[in-house]
Formats: structure tokens, C-alpha cells, sequence
């Protein structure tokens, strides 16, 4: 059986003390929780603080994302050992925001995959498509053009170890979720796909998190799915209570 993920994407949101406060409530309400691997992703500038905090117990951390480069006239950006020398697990890449925002492609995605696995973190790698796509019928293709490229060049061997989360744009932060059938159908694909590129043991093992407006009251029909591993959580998780109860839910399907 895949052990579920639950993770924390807090995207630009808390301060150093907002991070602190909300990393300890988190802490004290999932301490029991041993099914459930369970991460927080902050801002940089709280990734020392949710680190060290974080350093022993049951939550891991990851970055937002990472640069390819290990050091050098990079500004603004952040190398995978700086992520791993604050307690670093784990680093999102590819997220839709930044797809759309910041210029990232799947080529720049690639490096990020390969930088962050070579610097040991598990890379979280955000695939989906918009709502025009989707309404044009394109919601596999772009999918698979998305996974296809983030592990491009790479064998079995090499990404041992990763995360893949299908998070369908249109279902981002607006409060609209994927039904339950609409997300398993592209995990389906996503895991027959990792299948047929590699093999079927492999992709069985590989888990798969779906993100878009998760909250307590979704996330149990959703993890009721058969491809469906875990949630890659926005909004939902800057608040200790809901994010909890995400991660007791999760726990409760795998008791
Ligand atoms: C996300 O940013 O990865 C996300 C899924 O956000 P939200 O839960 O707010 O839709």
C-alpha cells in the first residue's frame, strides 16, 4: 500500500512568527500521526525556523521550489543544498503559478527534477491543465506532455523517489474541485503512463497527489480513490484546524 502524503503548500503567505505560531499548532495536532507522511512547505524565509522546529517528529519540510545551479550570480534564486542545509526533505517544482507567472517550462522543470534529486530532496512535481484546455478536450494530452517532460532524459534508477501532483489550474484556489471521478480518471492515466515509460512495479509504488481546493470536506471522497495518494494543499493548509483535519481524515482511510 502507497502511504498517503499530505503536504502544505503555503505559497506567499506568513511570516517569520505567522510561520512559527502556525508550524507549532500543526505540530501539536497531528504528534500521534504515524500513517500519513505529512510536510509544510513555507516561504524561504521560514524554512530555518520550520526546520529547526520540525528537526525531529513526524512533519517534513520542503522548499517551493529550487534553482538548477549550486551557487553563483543567480539573484533571487535558491540552490538545493541552501534548502537541504535548513532541514529540507522536499521541494515543490513546476507549480501551475509558476508555470504561469514566472516563465517556467517543462525544460526548466527538468533541470529543477534532476538538480533537486542529485542534491537529495524529493521533488514534488505539480502537472495540469487549464480550464481551456480542459474544455477543449486536451486535459490528457496536456498532462502527459507535462509528465513526459518533467522526466525527460531520466531511468527508474535516478527517480526512485518521487512525487507527482495533478493539479488541474482551474481548480486552483478558486474553490472549485475536481469531482472525485474527474481527478482518478488523470491519476489513472498519470500511473498508467509512468507505466508504460518505466515499469508497472515502479508506478505502482509512485505516489500521486491531487491538488485544487482540498479542504476537510472534500478530501475523503477524494482519497477514497484508487490512484489518488494524498492532497498538495494551498489555501486549506494556512490554518492549523483545517489542515489537521485534512491530515486526521487521511489517517482515519488508512487505519
Ligand atoms: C496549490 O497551490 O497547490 C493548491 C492546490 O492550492 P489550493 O488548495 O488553494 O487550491
Amino acid at each position: 500500500m502507497r502511504k498517503p502524503i499530505i503536504a502544505g503548500n503555503w505559497k506567499m503567505n506568513k511570516d517569520v512568527n505567522e510561520a512559527v505560531q502556525l508550524v507549532n499548532e500543526i505540530k501539536r495536532g497531528v504528534s500521534d500521526i504515524d500513517n500519513v507522511d505529512i510536510i509544510v512547505c513555507p516561504p524561504y524565509v521560514d524554512l530555518s525556523d520550520a526546520g529547526e522546529m520540525l528537526a525531529s517528529g513526524n512533519i517534513g519540510v520542503g522548499g517551493q521550489n529550487c534553482f538548477w545551479e549550486k551557487e553563483g550570480a543567480y539573484t533571487g534564486e535558491i540552490s538545493v543544498g541552501m534548502l537541504k542545509s535548513v532541514g529540507c526533505g522536499y521541494v515543490i517544482i513546476g507549480h501551475s503559478e509558476r508555470r504561469k507567472y514566472f516563465g517556467e517550462t517543462n525544460e526548466t522543470v527538468n533541470k529543477r527534477i534532476k538538480a533537486a534529486i542529485e542534491g537529495g530532496l524529493v521533488p514534488i512535481i505539480c502537472v495540469g491543465e487549464t480550464l481551456e484546455e480542459r474544455e477543449a478536450g486536451k486535459t490528457m494530452d496536456v498532462v502527459k506532455d507535462h509528465v513526459e517532460g518533467a522526466l525527460s532524459g531520466f531511468d527508474e534508477g535516478f527517480i526512485k523517489d518521487i512525487v507527482i501532483a495533478y493539479e488541474p489550474v482551474w481548480a486552483i484556489g478558486t474553490g472549485k474541485t475536481a469531482t472525485p471521478d474527474q481527478a482518478q480518471e488523470v491519476h489513472a492515466m498519470i500511473r498508467k503512463l509512468l507505466e508504460d515509460l518505466y515499469s508497472g512495479e515502479w508506478a505502482a509504488g509512485t505516489r500521486i497527489l491531487y491538488g485544487g481546493s482540498v479542504k476537510p470536506s472534500n478530501i475523503e471522497e477524494l482519497m477514497k480513490q484508487e490512484d489518488i495518494d494524498g492532497g498538495l494543499i494551498g489555501g486549506a493548509s494556512l490554518k492549523s484546524e483545517g489542515f489537521v483535519d485534512i491530515i486526521k481524515t487521511t489517517s482515519g482511510l488508512y487505519a
